[in-house]
């Protein structure tokens, strides 16, 4: 049995005092001996921690009390070893970054694509007047998404906006938008809908809850998360691997940072390249002074970086 869980989830519910909330919220986590990283908003809320059963427990039925919280779904896996190494909260404008210039433009606690359980989204899902829409970036859909799901070119889920023109063309479909735990759609559903698009849905509870309760059917390759198990198996059903290693072409799904934190991209690796490599993307990578000794997880914990170097392009997402 796991003695450990990740639990994944996130809540649209207006927090007057969301900075003090924070503050206070930090330490209740680090009280119960939880690690991850939660995002406060005056939106709402937005983690995944990770701790003992009985610490993410006592932090599921805590935040359950919460009346501003109290529909809020979690998403549970079971793990060897706890999903983080530290705890982090943070205050930010919204709790999933839109990338609009006023995020007040959409308010997903008024005006949303309909939610579609997991099992409704795979009865629609293969219709003709269907069309599926990833919402997620290129280093998530890359090593994992729906067959015939159509994707953006985006690197960050706040690309997204500007990318809507490109779905013009299917604007008399029914559009199922999906992402990692259901967040990010909670946005896109809502900006569909405010530029005209008039039959939109969304994966309620995302690729992850999709995996749990229908099996994962139809999703190939795995789904990337924002901890350091980096990706999670989804598809019980007809599982396929789509990902192919940067550096030789070789078919994998295994997902790294580079070792050079200055680069830090996320790709996929095969393991054979990764020793030749020392979980490098490139030679010049390989011979960064700086490099980090690669372990064979790619997984790294964030050090502080110097300013004006290309910064960490992990979203605080999901
Ligand atoms: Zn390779
Ligand atoms: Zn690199």
């Amino acid at each position: 049995m796991a003695k450990y869980n990740t639990i994944l989830y996130y809540c649209y519910s207006t927090i007057a005092e969301g900075e003090q909330f924070a503050a206070d919220h930090l330490k209740f986590c680090k009280g119960l001996g939880l690690t991850g990283r939660i995002i406060v908003a005056d939106e709402g809320l937005n983690g995944t921690v990770s701790g003992t059963e009985e610490a993410c427990k006592a932090y599921m039925e805590a935040v359950h009390a919460d009346e501003r919280f109290a529909k809020t779904e979690f998403k549970v896996d079971e793990v060897d070893t706890p999903s983080f190494v530290k705890m982090h909260v943070r205050y930010k404008s919204e709790i999933v970054h839109s990338g609009l210039r006023d995020p007040n433009m959409i308010n997903p606690q008024i005006q949303t694509g309909k939610h579609l359980e997991p099992v409704d989204f795979m009865a629609m899902k293969d219709r003709d007047d269907v069309v599926i829409l990833d919402v997620r970036s290129n280093y998530e859909h890359s090593l994992g998404k729906f067959k015939n799901a159509v994707t953006l070119d985006i690197e960050n889920f706040r690309d997204f906006p500007a990318k809507i023109n490109e779905l013009a063309q299917y604007k008399d479909k029914k559009i199922l938008t999906y992402c990692t735990g259901g967040i990010k759609c909670e946005k896109a559903s809502a900006l569909l809908l405010h530029e005209g698009f008039t039959d939109v849905y969304q994966l309620h509870g995302g690729i992850i809850k999709y995996g749990k309760e229908a099996g994962g059917k139809d999703f190939d390759g795995k789904c990337y998360v924002f901890d350091n198990r980096l990706s999670v198996d989804v598809n019980s059903v007809n599982p396929v691997v789509i990902s192919t290693c940067f550096n030789c072409g070789t078919v994998t799904h295994k997902m790294i940072n580079c070792a050079n934190p200055e680069c830090n991209e996320h790709f996929t690796q095969c393991d054979a390249c990764g020793e030749k490599l020392d979980g490098c993307c490139s030679d010049a990578c390989q011979s960064h002074p700086r490099k980090r000794v690669y372990d064979g997880t790619g997984y790294y914990v964030k050090v502080p970086q110097p300013v004006n170097v290309k910064k960490d392009k992990l979203e605080l997402a999901e």
